[in-house]
């Protein structure tokens, strides 16, 4: 199974995020047949998006963002439950966004990390090595400290992870070459295939190199951002997805 999703960030309103919603409902889900799809609107969405779904769509959603506590005097944050409550199944954890502007340092993503997995929804868990890092080639001990830090304690069984290196994602995003990524994704695969649900891959995927990142060994789906931000865009990569299961 392919697992391919995206999140919209800070993206849409309630009538965008109902009309994206309905259009991936109204297609013809055997086209993407092997593929597992998420989509992580904006929480203000959850809820509307959640029941245009209905129980049944197949299509998982997630919350971009959850706390670590249950309740309490934390102005402006939500919790696990209460993102659950709006109908999410996944969180994204672990952002390099979050990261870089909101603290979310290695513990804090622990901590985020433990309570999706204890409230029994799935982290999809975020890492990725700034370009400095890249170009010094020491990715992989840079991402497997932030995935290992990240899953402490943690049963990792339900865990989508993200490798989505900063100096390939968002507007300023340079398109990684095969290379880039293979030593990266063995060295995933090795450590942390056999633990978690999937591996996947984010940064500047489109309809041009969705295929050729799903031959990259160890690559097990893609998470979209710009691309997949008219229904559009998804509904068409989730089709490359399908066209490529049914290729393998
Ligand atoms: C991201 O920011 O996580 C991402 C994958 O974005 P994009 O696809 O737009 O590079």
């Amino acid at each position: 199974m392919l697992w391919v999703g995206t999140s919209w960030k800070m993206n849409g309103t309630l009538a965008s995020a109902r009309d994206y919603a309905e259009k991936l409902v109204g297609a013809d889900a055997s086209q993407w047949s092997g593929v597992q799809p998420f989509i992580i609107p904006p929480a203000t969405a959850l809820s509307e998006v959640r029941r245009v779904l209905g129980e049944d769509s197949g299509i998982l959603l997630g919350a971009q963002n959850a706390h670590w506590e249950d309740s309490g005097a934390w102005t402006g944050e939500l919790s696990v439950p209460q993102v659950a409550d709006a109908g999410a199944e996944l969180v994204e954890v672990g952002h390099s966004e979050r990261r870089q502007y909101f603290g979310d340092t290695d513990e804090v993503v622990n901590r985020k990390v433990r309570s999706i997995v204890a409230h029994g929804l799935r982290p999809v868990l975020c890492v990725g090595e700034p370009g400095e890092v890249f170009e010094e080639g020491r990715t992989v001990e840079f991402i497997t400290g932030q995935a290992d830090s990240a899953l402490e304690g943690v049963d990792p069984s339900g865990v989508v992870l993200a490798y989505e290196p900063i100096w390939a994602i968002g507007e300023h995003g340079r398109e990684p070459r095969r290379d880039d990524l293979v030593r990266a994704f063995d060295a995933l695969h090795d450590r942390y295939a056999d633990h978690v649900t999937a591996v996947i891959y984010g940064g500047s995927v489109n309809r041009g190199n969705a295929s050729g990142l799903l031959e990259i060994p160890g690559v097990e789906g893609l998470f979209v951002g710009r691309a997949a931000w008219s229904a559009e865009g998804y509904l068409e990569i989730l089709a490359i997805a399908g066209e490529w299961v049914r290729r393998h």
